[in-house]
C-alpha cells in the first residue's frame, strides 16, 4: 500500500512551495490536483508521473468530493507515492477533513505538508501586516457565500481591532460591504482587493467598506482584507489609531482595546 502526501501548493509562485512540498512532488508516482494549482507548481512534478485535474472548470465540478476521496484510497493499491496537491494550505478552505475521514476509515496512511495559504500570501503581496501591536491583535479567516448551508460569516469574534479575511468573496462587492457594516465594522474602514497574489496575473485594489461597492471586479480567485491593516497608507493611519486609542502616553505601551 502507497501513502498519500495531502500537499499545499502556495498562493501561486513556485518559489513559496515549501522544500518538503518540492521533494514529494519530484518523487510522485500519481497528482491529484485542484484548478487553483499554478502551472508553474506543476512543473515541479516528476515527469514521470501521472497528473490529474480533478478541479472545478467553468463552474463545473470534474469529480465529486466523493468520487476524488474513492480515487485516493484505490490509487495507492499501485502507487507508492500518491499527492493530493491543493491550493495554499489544505487545511484552509480545503475539504481536506472529508478526505482526511476517508482515508482514515480505509486504513490508509497519510501525511500533511503544509503550504502558505493565500491569506499570507495576500498579505506579503500588500505588504502589509496582519497584525500590528498598534491596529489589531487578531486575524479571523472566513468566508463569504450565499449558500444557506455554509456555516459562513459567524461575525462573533469581529472586533475593530480585527483584522478580517475573506476567501472566496463573492462578485457581489456591495453585499459584502453591507454584510461587513451589519457586523458593526465602520464604513472608512480600509479594504484591500488581492487577486492572483503572488502569480503572473497579480492585481492589488486599495479601498474602504464605503467604496467596495464601487470598485471594478478582480478576477479569482481573490480575497479581501478588511481591517485598519489594510491600508496603503499605513503608517499614517497607524498613527492616527494609536493615537484615537490612547495606546501611546507618556512612553508607556498599552494595547488597542
Ligand atoms: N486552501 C486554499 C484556499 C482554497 S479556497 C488556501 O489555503 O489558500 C479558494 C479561495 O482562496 C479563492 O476563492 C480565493 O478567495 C482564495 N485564493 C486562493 N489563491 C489565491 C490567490 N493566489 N490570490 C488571492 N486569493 C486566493
Amino acid at each position: 500500500m502507497g501513502k498519500v502526501f495531502l500537499v499545499g501548493a502556495g498562493p501561486g509562485d513556485p518559489e513559496l512551495l515549501t522544500l518538503k512540498a518540492a521533494r514529494v512532488l519530484a518523487a510522485a508516482n500519481i497528482v491529484l490536483h485542484d484548478s487553483l494549482v499554478s502551472a508553474e507548481v506543476l512543473a515541479e512534478v516528476s515527469p514521470a508521473a501521472k497528473i490529474v485535474d480533478v478541479g472545478k472548470r467553468c463552474g463545473r465540478k470534474l469529480l465529486t468530493q466523493d468520487e476524488i476521496n474513492s480515487l485516493l484510497v484505490s490509487y495507492t493499491v499501485t502507487n507508492e507515492v500518491v499527492v493530493r496537491l491543493k491550493g495554499g494550505d489544505p487545511l484552509v478552505f480545503g475539504r481536506a477533513g472529508e478526505e482526511l475521514q476517508a482515508l482514515r476509515e480505509a486504513k490508509v496512511d497519510f501525511e500533511i505538508v503544509p503550504g502558505i495559504t493565500a491569506a499570507l500570501g495576500a498579505a506579503a503581496a500588500a505588504g502589509i501586516s496582519l497584525t500590528d501591536r498598534r491596529l489589531a491583535s487578531q486575524i479571523l479567516f472566513s468566508t463569504f457565500t450565499r449558500r444557506p448551508e455554509a456555516n459562513a460569516l459567524e461575525w462573533g469574534a469581529l472586533s475593530p481591532a480585527t483584522t478580517l479575511v475573506l476567501y472566496m468573496p463573492s462578485l457581489d462587492y456591495a453585499e459584502v460591504a453591507l454584510r461587513v457594516q451589519e457586523a458593526g465594522l465602520p464604513a472608512d474602514l480600509p479594504c484591500v482587493v488581492v487577486s492572483g497574489a503572488t502569480g503572473p496575473q497579480q492585481q492589488i485594489r486599495w479601498t474602504s467598506l464605503a467604496n467596495l461597492p464601487h470598485e471594478e471586479k478582480l478576477p479569482a480567485p481573490a480575497l479581501l482584507i478588511i481591517g485598519r491593516v489594510a491600508a496603503q497608507r499605513f503608517q499614517e493611519l497607524a498613527a492616527k489609531y494609536w493615537a484615537e486609542t490612547e495606546g501611546f502616553v507618556d512612553g508607556a505601551v498599552r494595547p488597542v482595546s
